[in-house]
C-alpha cells in the first residue's frame, strides 16, 4: 500500500510503498477513510530534533477514521465494514489513568504501544490506505450521520479543544467570556464547542482575516486581530473585567502575553498550541487566582461525547479534502495559512 512517511526529524514527508499491515491478537486493521493534517505534524517536520520518547520513521496522520477491514484473534463486536473513529493517544490500558480513559496521561509508558504517542506519533498513522490499530478499545463506532471524512478531524482538532473547554465549564456561566486564540483547525472547533456546551460569549483572535471570518461563520461573537490594540479591545468587550477562560491554540510568546493580559481574576488560561512561548508568572501577573495549565489531547469517553455533538449537528469540522498523493501539498497550504478549518487526506 501507499503511505506518507516522515523519514527523519527536520525532513519532508515521502509517499512510499510499504507492506499492508496485518492484525495480531486483539488488534484491528482499518481501511482509512480520512486522516486530518494537524499543525503538530508541521512541528514534527520543522521544529523537533528529538527529546520525545519516540522518533521517525513512521507514517504520519494522528487524527483518523475509516472502516474496520480485518480483526485479529479475540476481537469481537467490530464487523468488517463498520465505520469507526480512532482514539489517538495510546496508553497501556491498565494503569489508573488509562482505566478512566485518560490514556493521554498514562503512567505506565512501558506498557503502552508507544510511550506517550500513538499512530502518526511514533507508530504508523492514517496517511496510508490501511492502518493498524493495536487494540480494539481505541475504536469508536461512528454514530449515524457521521462519515469518516467528517469524523477524522473530530478525533484531535475537536477532541483537544473539547477537553480544554470541558475542564473549564464551571467558569463559563451566562455572562462569562471565553477567548480562543488561533482559529485554525483546532480553533474553529473550539468556538463551536464553546457555543454548543456553554453560555459564554466567544471572542477569537487570529492573524489571518479568513480565519477570523471562518470563526465568525462558526458562531464566534467577536473577532480580533492581534496587535497593540487587541488586549484593550478584549477588555472593553468584557466591560473591563477580562476573559474568564482563554484557550490559546497557538502558544507563542506573543499569544501567551496577550492571554495573560486579558485574563480575568479567577480565570483559566489554557495552553494548547505548542509554538514554544513562555508565560512569566509573578505575584501580580497573570491576575490573582488565574489558573494556568497546558492540556494534551482528550480522553476516550470525551471522544464519544465529541462524536455525539457532531452527529447531532451541534459542531462540524470545516473540511478541505486531498487525495493521498497531494498530502504534501495540503501541509504546504496549511503552513502558508491558505486553509480554513481542517485539511483531510482521503487515501482510498
Ligand atoms: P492551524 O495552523 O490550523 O491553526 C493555527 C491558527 O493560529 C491559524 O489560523 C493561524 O493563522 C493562527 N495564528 C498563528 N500565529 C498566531 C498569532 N501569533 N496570533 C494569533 N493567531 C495566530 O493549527 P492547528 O492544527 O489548529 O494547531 C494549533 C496548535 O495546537 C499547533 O501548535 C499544534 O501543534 C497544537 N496542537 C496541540 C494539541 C494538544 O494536545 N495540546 C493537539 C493538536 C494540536
Ligand atoms: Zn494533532
Ligand atoms: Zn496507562
Amino acid at each position: 500500500m501507499r503511505a506518507l512517511r516522515l523519514p527523519a526529524w527536520k525532513s519532508e514527508p515521502e509517499l512510499v510503498e510499504v507492506p499492508d499491515p496485518e492484525p495480531g491478537p486483539g488488534q484491528v486493521v482499518i481501511k482509512v477513510g480520512g486522516a486530518g493534517a494537524c499543525h503538530s505534524d508541521l512541528h514534527l517536520m520543522r521544529d523537533f530534533t528529538g527529546g520525545l520518547p519516540w522518533a521517525p520513521p513512521f507514517t504520519l496522520g494522528h487524527e483518523n477514521a475509516g472502516w474496520v477491514h480485518a480483526v485479529g484473534d479475540g476481537v469481537t463486536g467490530l464487523e468488517p465494514g463498520t465505520a469507526v473513529a480512532v482514539y489517538g493517544p495510546w496508553g497501556c490500558g491498565v494503569c489508573e489513568r488509562c482505566r478512566l480513559g485518560v490514556e493521554t496521561y498514562c503512567e505506565n509508558p512501558a506498557g503502552a504501544p508507544v510511550p506517550a504517542g500513538g499512530g502518526g506519533l511514533g507508530l504508523d498513522g492514517g496517511m496510508a490506505e490501511f492502518m493498524l490499530v493495536p487494540d480494539a478499545r481505541f475504536l469508536v463506532p461512528l454514530p449515524d450521520g457521521l462519515d469518516p471524512v467528517a469524523a477524522a478531524p473530530l478525533t484531535d482538532a475537536a477532541l483537544t479543544p473539547y477537553h480544554a473547554v470541558r475542564r473549564s465549564w464551571a467558569k463559563l456561566p451566562p455572562g462569562s467570556t471565553a477567548v480562543v486564540i488561533g482559529a485554525g483547525g483546532l480553533g474553529h472547533l473550539a468556538v463551536q464547542i464553546l457555543k454548543a456546551t456553554t453560555a459564554a460569549r466567544v471572542i477569537v483572535v487570529d492573524t489571518r482575516e479568513q480565519a477570523r471570518e471562518s470563526a465568525l461563520r462558526h458562531g464566534a461573537d467577536h473577532a480580533v486581530a492581534p496587535g497593540e490594540r487587541a488586549a484593550g479591545e478584549i477588555r472593553e468587550a468584557t466591560g473591563g473585567r477580562g476573559a474568564d477562560v482563554i484557550i490559546d491554540c497557538v502558544g507563542a510568546q506573543e499569544t501567551l502575553a496577550l492571554a495573560g493580559a486579558v485574563a480575568r481574576m479567577l480565570g483559566d488560561l489554557t495552553i494548547v498550541g505548542i509554538a514554544g512561548g513562555a508565560l512569566p508568572v509573578t505575584f501580580g501577573s497573570p491576575p490573582y487566582e488565574v489558573s494556568v495549565q497546558s492540556t494534551y489531547w482528550g480522553t476516550r469517553p470525551e471522544l464519544s461525547e465529541v462524536l455525539d455533538l457532531a452527529a447531532r449537528g451541534l459542531i462540524r469540522a470545516e473540511v478541505t479534502t486531498f487525495p493521498l498523493d497531494q498530502a504534501v501539498e495540503a501541509y504546504h497550504r496549511l503552513e502558508n495559512g491558505e486553509l480554513t478549518g481542517r485539511a483531510v487526506i482521503v487515501p482510498n
